[in-house]
């Protein structure tokens, strides 16, 4: 399937908020929406105000491009949301949560979304003791996710633990000297960062 190839920042611009696509650098004054807070292109001083349509789309794309997921699978997501009890939109987050190179980010040992997919790619993590390479695998509460043991001698996961200081959310549990984390509970609206409105969503795939 395609990929977004082009400067990721630019993501960031055409959306107007921070999605948080390039690790440290994000929280940093180099941050491109820091510096050129408009979207990127010749019209791009000149936005009109958005319709509905609009604006649903664009908490859409946002929530997608922050997760890093394809539409395809996004919207199987938001169809698993509806199935569940609760709030759908709130589902919706808490799937996109749950995924593993979601978790990894989060418990610190990538530090971007796109890196933990990669690395989970490359099969450095054990889910309950058993190896799994496939970013979208959705965790559930009880599940812990551990480092290889392998990986964990080489250099770049010594390097990213030694940087990682992001604070882990209250919904994992990080076990740093084992280099295992637990997922305590799926994370309930407010333990979620996500910078999106999530009904604009909802209100997107419903029409
Ligand atoms: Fe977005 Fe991060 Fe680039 Fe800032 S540095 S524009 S938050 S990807």
């Amino acid at each position: 399937m395609a990929r977004y190839t082009d400067a990721v920042c630019k993501l960031c611009r055409r959306e107007g908020k921070k999605l948080f696509l390039k690790g440290d650098r994000c929280y940093t004054n180099k941050c491109s929406i820091e510096r050129r807070s408009y979207a990127p292109g010749q019209h791009g001083q000149s936005r009109k105000k958005s319709s509905e349509y609009g604006l649903q789309l664009r908490a859409k794309q946002q929530a997608r491009r922050f997760y890093g997921i394809q539409e395809g699978q996004f919207h199987k997501y938001f169809l698993m949301a509806e199935r569940r009890s609760g709030v759908t939109g709130d589902n919706l987050l808490q799937i996109c949560e749950s995924r593993l190179d979601n978790v990894v980010y989060l418990l610190g040992w990538a530090s971007s979304r796109t890196e933990g997919r990669q690395l989970v790619n490359h099969g450095h993590f054990l889910v309950n003791g058993e190896k799994v390479d496939i970013p979208s695998y959705l965790l559930k509460a009880g599940d812990v996710v551990s480092i290889k043991k392998k990986s964990l001698d080489s250099e770049k996961f010594k390097a990213l633990l030694e940087s990682s200081s992001r604070p882990v959310p209250q919904w994992l549990e990080l076990d740093k000297e084992n280099a295992t984390g637990k997922i305590v509970n799926l994370p309930t609206r407010d333990q979620i960062e996500t910078p999106v409105e999530e009904h604009l969503i909802v209100e997107f795939y419903s029409k």
